[in-house]
């Protein structure tokens, strides 16, 4: 009998992990601490519960990119998608699932797996190697407290738990260079910096004045109880917070027009050079990766509601058209700096017996933290085999994300990420939604060979 995989959490990630275990023959003890100890979001004992909503958003392979995950981890067997698909509910092009019926399926496969024990215990700190050799932690945004401890202890870092102040961010092909232009604050250019570092898009004080008054209106998601005593960093005030303290305050903070020229329409002097001329307020994108392909909009952390997000956020000049990646939010979370913690199979550098899988690597959503869970779960066979899993290449959507988060992001700024196709390497043939199919094409067949080649 080999030595089992030990998973601690039985939420999205740890449940893959194990099922992937165990199907590839390695025995598993999944560690579950619901019920005896619950967290402040699920409401039952059931593995793999939705603490929210019940949708997996977009089942489109061809033109999506978590649609495109979904894909991938159905052809890798998962039971997560197994257990959605059984489990559907009418929701036009998107996954959405009765929610009950797929914690009760999920639950029931593992129970009944002979490779599989669930052990409904907490981990309250993180195991020895010579306890647990091989350990998947899976414990989520609610990690419980000891264990979130131990963990921020492992790590060295001051902070684990706390809130995420989410910007939204654009896809760079989506912004229009017309009228939006590229420049650093008094043109400086820092350690790596050009010069011209950010995306600038400039407002008249009517455009400005419009857009504070949008964002004051616009409705807002609200907080759940529990979140309601966790006070705000200052440096991470909700946009509309700022907005609120006065029609200026945001030309003063986040949308500081000094140190920037707008090209387009800065007067031309008698030498016919153009001249400065200061804008009435500047919103400012940066760079989110290395390939460039994707900005966000710098200090615009939002509890808007998504809809009214693209449409508020559309008003700024430059970004009518803009495709967003991910959306702004603000909830309280619990993540490691993964590009500076994890090595590529997710292990935590500072102790190699110990992988990391789920939201707390610093995915955000139920499909990203499932499919690191399945990552996760098949290096830990390989690993217990002797053998390194390669990950899979960067062109399809669980290569992407393993590659942003444990390499590609930058540390310094590490925030969580839904999967989208910035997070791969970009291509330059076709437009819009032609190009979107040239990228799942690409992420199939390599996805394809990764997987033959297991
Ligand atoms: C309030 C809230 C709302 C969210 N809403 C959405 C949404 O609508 N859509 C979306 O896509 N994503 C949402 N997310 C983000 C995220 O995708 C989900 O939280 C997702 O469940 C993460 O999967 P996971 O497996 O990493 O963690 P979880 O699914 O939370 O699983 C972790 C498990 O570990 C257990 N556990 C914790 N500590 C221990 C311990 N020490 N020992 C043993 N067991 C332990 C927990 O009981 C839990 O069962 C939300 C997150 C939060 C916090």
């Amino acid at each position: 009998m080999q030595n089992p995989i030990h998973i601690i959490g039985g939420g999205l990630a740890g449940s893959e992990a194990a099922w992937q275990a165990a199907q590839a023959g390695v025995p598993v003890i999944l560690h579950e601490m619901r019920p005896a100890r619950k967290t402040d979001a699920h409401e039952t004992d059931g593995l793999a519960e939705l603490v929210c909503s019940n949708s997996f958003r977009s089942d489109d392979s061809d033109y999506n990119a978590v649609g495109l995950l979904h894909d991938e981890m159905r052809r890798c067997g998962s039971l997560i998608m197994a257990a959605a698909d059984k489990n559907q509910v009418p929701a036009g092009g998107a996954l959405a699932v009765d929610r009950h019926g797929f914690s009760n399926a999920v639950t029931a496969a593992l129970t009944a797996h002979p490779l599989v024990t669930i052990a409904r215990d907490e981990i309250a700190a993180l195991p020895a190697p010579d306890k647990m050799d091989n350990v998947i932690v899976a414990t989520g945004p609610l990690t419980s407290g000891a264990l979130a401890e131990s963990i921020r202890a492992a790590a060295g870092v001051e902070y684990l738990a706390f809130y995420d102040a989410i910007a939204p961010i654009v896809h760079r092909e989506s912004i229009d260079m017309s009228k939006a232009w590229m420049q650093s604050r008094y043109d400086k250019t820092g350690p790596g910096g050009t010069g011209s570092d950010y995306i600038n898009c400039a407002m008249d004080k009517d455009q400005y004045e419009n857009f504070v008054r949008e964002l004051i209106a616009a409705p807002k998601t609200e907080f759940k109880e529990w979140e309601k005593n966790t006070p705000y960093f200052d440096g991470c005030l909700p946009i509309e917070v700022m907005a609120e303290r006065g029609i200026d305050t945001l030309r003063h903070g986040p949308m500081k027009p000094v140190g920037l020229t707008n090209p387009h329409t800065a007067p031309v002097g008698e030498d016919g050079r153009k001249k400065f001329a200061r804008s009435h307020a500047v919103v400012q994108l940066r760079q989110d990766n290395a390939s460039g392909t994707l900005y966000n909009i710098v200090g615009f952390q939002t509890k808007m509601k998504y809809a009214d997000q693209a449409r508020v956020f559309r008003m700024i000049p430059g970004l009518e058209n803009a495709e967003f990646a991910r959306l702004g939010g603000l909830h309280r979370n619990t993540f490691l700096n993964s590009p500076r913690l994890l090595d590529n199979q997710l292990r935590l550098k500072a102790m190699p017996h110990i992988r990391f899988a789920g939201q707390i690597t610093g995915v955000e959503g139920y499909v990203e933290s499932a499919s690191m869970g399945l990552l996760a779960g098949r290096f830990a066979v390989a690993q217990r085999q002797g053998r390194i899993l390669a990950n899979p290449p960067r062109t399809t959507a669980m290569g992407a994300l393993i590659t942003h988060i444990t390499g590609e992001a930058n540390p310094d700024t590490f925030q969580p990420m839904n999967v989208n196709f910035g997070l791969m390497p970009p291509m330059d043939e076709g437009k819009g939604r032609d190009r979107k199919l040239l990228y799942t094409q690409r992420a199939k067949a390599d996805f394809a060979a990764w997987l033959a080649a297991q």
